[in-house]
């Protein structure tokens, strides 16, 4: 395994280990989608598993690279063929998971991404728990959370008004994730994603590597 898949330092880097899934959620606005461009910008190992959406595509978006933006029947063939790990209605539009891209990267021992709601994230768990590693993002304060939304300038009011009485349920499942971190300053946020994925990798239980390393190490 090369030391770029592994994404940790040193010797660390050349111990095989399983790969990871490391799932973000937040409400809309509090910075999720801003905190995982950076990650994939910065970490060269993980690679976002891109949903498919029947929400109509924002101006600053790229279809195939952001979302694949899909027709409803389409959609429902996807859920119905048992395409998609999760899938969920969000804010009145249908998001889920690829099953393909995800089953790939695991079995290559590779991170990934995934940008989804409590709903998908409660489905991944049930479905592979141990590979999982979760985090909850919190905005600072309400108001904050509106003025991300409104400065983002990418819904209408009506959408806006959607969103944020939506987050109050959303923001309730905050306990069902294993770190939960307040996004109030980004880089500060970004680096303590940062920390608990570097953690995280060096998990014993995904370091399946190890035990030949030590056997070697014993002679
Ligand atoms: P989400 O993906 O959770 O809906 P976004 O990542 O799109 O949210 O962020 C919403 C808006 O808030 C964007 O305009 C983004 O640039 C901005 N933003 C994100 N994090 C912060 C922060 N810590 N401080 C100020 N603005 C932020
Ligand atoms: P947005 O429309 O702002 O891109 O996303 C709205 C919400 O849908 C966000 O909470 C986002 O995380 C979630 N979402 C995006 N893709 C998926 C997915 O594949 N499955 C689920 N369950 N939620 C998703």
């Amino acid at each position: 395994m090369s030391s770029e898949a592994n994404a940790v330092d040193g010797v660390n880097a050349n111990i095989a280990r399983r790969g990871l899934m490391l799932v973000l959620s937040s409400p809309s606005g509090a910075g999720k989608s801003t905190i995982a461009r950076n990650l994939l910008s910065d970490d060269p190992a993980l690679s976002l598993s891109v949903s498919v959406t029947t929400r109509a595509r924002r101006g600053s978006e790229i279809d195939g690279k952001d979302y694949h933006f899909i027709e409803e029947r389409a959609f429902l063939r996807l859920r119905d063929d048992g395409e998609l790990l999760e899938w969920a209605n969000v804010h009145g539009n249908l998001y889920g998971t690829p099953r393909e891209p995800v089953s790939k990267a695991m079995q290559a021992g590779r991170d990934m991404l995934f940008d989804i709601d409590y709903q998908g994230a409660l489905q991944m768990f049930e479905a592979a728990r141990s590979d999982i590693c979760s985090i909850f993002i919190l905005p600072p304060s309400m108001q904050e959370l509106r003025a991300r939304l409104v400065r983002r300038a990418e819904d209408t009011e009506d959408v806006i008004e959607k969103r944020l009485e939506n987050s109050r349920v959303e923001m309730q499942h905050w306990y069902e994730y294993d770190y939960v971190i307040v996004n109030d300053d980004l880089n500060a946020a970004f680096a303590e994603v940062k920390a608990v994925l570097k953690a995280e990798r060096l998990r014993r239980d995904r370091r399946v590597g190890m035990h030949d390393f030590v056997s070697d190490l014993l002679g």
